[in-house]
């Protein structure tokens, strides 16, 4: 069975995560995405974040009703193993865990989009995360070939001159190099995000179309991301 693993701050979930989703599923035969909320995104630490029990709460109410798509707590801090005490969650770790409870015949990619995947060289331990799973980079506006691959990390970078010939190729794959697999997405172009989704909810606009509809009618009921500018700063570890 194919499997991709989809991590994200989801703050809040939008229907860009869930077109996308479903557009590589299609793609590539995946049986099951399972939607990982990060605890504490290494990378936005320092950024003011929504409880983790409310992106998850919003990430299963978008989920419901799409059969292949799972709500996951793996990167939830557990208060049976750790105290509950936050950790920054690493994706090589989340992988790592997966793979251990894998048949053989399964599969596993990671879904990502391109705006996330420009920053992969920075991640904990990004050489082995590219080799222990196959990765399915989002096409997003603006962004060719030749970013994909320059984005890699160094040891696995194509020369210069190979990547000077993917710039004007759009993101179309798949890239296969000495120890990395990916293959491409092509955009959805459903251009929406979590920041203009906050950003709506603060001046009062409505998210109608931005979010599934039971999404839209949480972040009303409990009130979230108004006055975004001055939620609480999360408070973690950094790479
Ligand atoms: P923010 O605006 O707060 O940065 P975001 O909308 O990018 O958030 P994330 O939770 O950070 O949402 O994204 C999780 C993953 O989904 C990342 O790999 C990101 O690249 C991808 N993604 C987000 N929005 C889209 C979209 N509209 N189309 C395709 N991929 C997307």
């Amino acid at each position: 069975m194919n499997i991709a693993l989809f991590g994200g701050t989801f703050d809040p979930i939008h229907r860009g995560h869930v077109i996308v989703a479903r557009a590589a599923a299609a793609k590539f035969g995946l049986k099951q995405i399972w939607f990982i909320p990060a605890d504490i995104p290494p990378h936005k630490q320092k950024a003011p974040i929504t409880s983790f029990y409310h992106r998850y709460a919003m990430v299963s109410l978008a989920l419901a009703g799409e059969r292949e798509f799972v709500p996951s707590l793996l990167e939830a801090a557990d208060p049976a193993i750790d105290g509950g005490q936050h950790k920054p969650s690493y994706s090589i770790d989340t992988v790592r865990r997966v793979k251990q409870t894998l048949g053989k015949s399964d599969r596993l990619y990671f879904l990502i989009g391109m705006d996330a995947f420009q920053d992969i060289a920075k991640w904990n331990e990004a050489d082995e995360l590219l080799a222990q799973c196959d990765f399915i980079v989002a096409a997003r506006p603006g962004f060719s070939l030749a970013d994909v691959a320059s984005s890699l990390p160094e040891k696995l970078r194509p020369p210069p001159a190979v990547t000077k010939l993917f710039r004007k190729q759009k993101m179309e794959g798949p890239l296969v190099l000495p120890g990395v697999t990916l293959h491409m997405l092509p955009e959805t172009h459903e251009n929406v995000s979590a920041t203009q989704i906050r950003a709506a909810v603060d001046r009062g606009s409505a998210l109608k179309r931005l979010v599934p509809d039971a999404v839209a009618e949480y972040i009303h009921k409990e009130r979230l991301y108004r006055n975004s500018a001055t939620r609480k700063v999360a408070t973690g570890k950094s790479n």
